[in-house]
Parts: structure tokens; sequence; C-alpha cells
């Protein structure tokens, strides 16, 4: 084992769209405390959001899908050593708030407090070389199978959250399911519904992205965009959904990408009773127009979800390493820690080939 540095790179966010590399100390453990060196990072819509719109307060290391190596462990712990590989998990509820008892542990005010940090007010510091894990997210922490990469486990996390979405939605086998958008969140839901036994339908803009989806188990492909250029070849959603369901429409949508349109049109797609689930629209303060019958009269409800789900964690670890769901596919860009801003960028303009990326220290 190599001795730990006095300092290490970190990238910092010192203002909206400010992110610098510096040079920080390396954060010292407390006795109940691991120190974790970062392999993988991967990033994060949420994060993006953050450092895009400065919604929070400088300065922070964001970065909280970590996989990396711990490398110190305070004298008190107990269930973890120096050299295990693991992936961590920044929130977890108190399970015992009023919060916790409906289950709604995203609501939770410890949940809200980060428990990993590489400097200032934590906030995941995964886009540093050294972590400071804090003892009340041990619950979180899974040890890497030797058989699995750090690119796997820093995707425990973003799989979580999918997989608790996923468990909102009251299906039956054979059930037909709308994907909308099919980046690196949307192709999860993909996998984790074909796995429950859905019939998937997939729409997204980017045929590159559809075709991911088929291997992923989507039984059913529609690009939107196709229907201007070739209106009689391509078969409009509506009509496909029709013709699947026998005219009764969908059990449920999954709307993975922030547009209320398409929150509109699952809406019309929807048989009754049927749910629709919101998994991309984080941005606050916007206003969209909804017929309430349809959730009145029709029971078509409407519901979100958000962050993760510690309790699932197992089930989240053996669907990854098994690789039933191959999250290896996921990744298409790696960058090193000093491009962090880079990878944030493309993140945020994600191309015809980019799906997940992460940050990656080449060193470990
Ligand atoms: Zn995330
Ligand atoms: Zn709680």
């Amino acid at each position: 084992m190599t001795a730990i540095p006095e300092t290490m790179q970190a990238v910092v966010y010192r203002g909206a769209n400010d992110l610098r590399v510096e040079t920080l100390t390396v954060p010292k453990i407390g006795p109940r405390e691991l120190l974790v060196k970062v392999a993988v990072c991967g990033v994060c819509p949420t994060d993006i959001k953050k450092i895009h719109y400065g919604t929070v307060p400088p300065p922070r290391i964001f970065g909280h899908e970590t996989a990396g190596t711990i490398v110190q462990a305070g004298r008190n712990v107990k269930q973890f050593r120096v050299g295990d590989r693991v992936a961590l998990h920044h929130h977890i509820p108190c399970l015992k708030c009023h919060a916790c008892r409906h289950g709604a542990f995203a609501q939770c005010a410890q949940y809200k407090r980060t428990g990993i940090t590489a400097g200032f007010e934590p906030a995941g510091g995964g886009y540093a070389e050294y972590v400071r894990v804090m003892p009340f997210v041990f619950p979180g922490v899974v040890k890497i199978p030797k058989r699995n990469s750090f690119l796997e486990g820093a995707m425990l996390e973003p799989v979580n959250t999918v997989l608790k979405a996923v468990k909102r939605l009251k299906l039956l086998r054979g059930d037909v399911v709308l994907v909308a958008g099919q980046g690196p969140i949307g192709l999860m839901f993909t996998r984790l519904l074909k796995l429950e036994g859905a019939n998937v339908i997939v729409s997204d803009l980017l045929n590159s992205r559809l075709k991911l989806a088929r291997e992923f188990g989507a039984k059913w492909l529609c690009n939107p965009a196709a229907k201007q250029e070739s209106a009689d070849k391509v078969e409009t959603l509506p009509n496909l959904v029709q013709r699947l369901t026998r005219g009764r429409g969908l059990d449920a949508a999954v709307i993975a990408v922030p547009s209320d349109d398409v929150v509109r049109e699952a809406q019309t797609l929807l048989r009754g009773g049927g749910q629709i689930l919101l998994f991309s629209h984080t941005r606050r303060g916007e206003q969209t127009e909804l017929d309430l019958a349809t959730i009145c009269v029709d029971e078509k409800d409407l519901i979100g979800s958000y962050s993760a789900d510690v309790l699932l964690q197992p089930e989240v670890a053996k669907l990854v390493f098994s690789r039933r769901l191959d999250v290896r596919r996921l990744i298409t860009h790696q960058f090193p820690l000093e491009q962090t801003a880079a990878a944030i960028e493309l993140a945020s303009h994600p191309t015809a080939e980019s799906l997940k990326i992460v940050v990656n220290q080449v060193s470990v």
C-alpha cells in the first residue's frame, strides 16, 4: 500500500460554471471514518445542474457516483479494511423519522446530508483524488467483487435511483410500458422493466440510442423525429400503442426526458388507472397545463421518483455485478480528473455517441 500524500488534486466548484483544478490537503479522517482513493466518479445530471445554475453556495467538490479503494480506516472501523475496493453511496436515510416511516427516504432530514467529502461543505467529493467517508453512510458502501471493475461500482448509485423508480410502478407481467428518452437512465429503465417482465416501447430522437435500447430489451422502438421526414412509412407512437395494446392504452409510461409535451402525450396514451412516472423533471418553478380530470376521473396516476433507496442496495449490487444489467455498455467516455469540466460539458450536451460519462483516475 502506497503512503498517503499530504496534498491532492481536486476540482473545486467556485461559482456558476466555474470549476477549478486546485491543490488541497488530503482529508484527515476520524476514528470512525474511512479515507478512499477515488478511482472512478460518474458525471450526474443533478451535479451538472448545480454547477450550471450555481444553485448552491461555493466552494464545493461535487461527484457522488464514486468507486475507489480504502487506503485508511479509522481505528474504530470494523466492517471495512484497507485495500477493499468499494462503491460509495452518499445519502442515507435515518429510517426512524416521520418521512422514513412513510418510506419517503429522499424527504428525510438526515438523507439530505451528504456523508462523503473531499473538503469544504460535503458534496460528494468524487472529483478529487481522495474522499473522507463518514460512518452514517457506511450502510450504503458496497465491496466490489474481484471480477468487476471500478466503473461498474460507480454505476450502483444511478442504477439504484432507477430501480427505486421501477418499484413505484404497479406492473403485471406482460404489461406494456413506454420509456421516453433513451439516455443512460432511460436505457437502465428499459433493461430493468424488461427484467420485471414488461413489454417495453422506447422513444428517442437518436437512432444510435434506439439501437442500443433494442439490445437492452426494448420490444418496440419509436423515433418521433422520423415521422416528419417520411410520414407514411413510419408508424407514429399513438398508432403503435393503439395496435400493441388493442386500443387499451399503455399500462405505464416513464418520462426520462425533461419535456412537458412528452408527459402530455403519454397521458393521452395511458389507459385508465395507469401510471406516469416523472424522472427528469427536476427543474423547479415551471408551470404546465394538464387536464386534471384525467387524474381524477380516469385515475391516471402522475407520480415521481427522486434519488436512491439504500435498502435496495443489495439488489442493485446483484443486478450490476451479475451483469444482468450490463452497465459497461453505457459508459462511452472517460475523462481524467483535470478534465472534469470537459466531462461535464459533454454530459450536458450529449452527442449521438455519448451516454454515461465518467471521470477516471488512471493512476489507480
Ligand atoms: Zn447521481
Ligand atoms: Zn428519516
